[in-house]
């Protein structure tokens, strides 16, 4: 160890790196409504106006139609 590598208090600051904790009790309620979100979507995408309907007509259907086909659910 030379002098100038002792005046650093730690070989975390010498590499540049810090550690930042991620506490899960701040993490887990977005965690939660982006999956509600997800599910949302994925329930509009693969079965409203399809396999079940909340909503009337077939405009639903229509918006997320190439969605439905790009993500394998079956349609027509
Ligand atoms: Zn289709």
């Amino acid at each position: 160890m030379n002098a100038s590598n002792a005046a650093l208090p730690s070989a975390q600051v010498s590499l540049g790196i810090a550690s930042v904790p991620l506490p899960v009790r701040e993490v887990l309620p977005w965690a939660v409504f982006i999956g509600l979100i997800l599910l949302i979507a994925i329930y509009f995408v693969g079965a409203e106006q399809g396999a079940t309907s909340i909503f009337s007509g077939m405009y639903i259907h229509e918006f997320v139609h190439d969605g439905r086909h790009l993500l394998g659910f079956p349609c027509h």
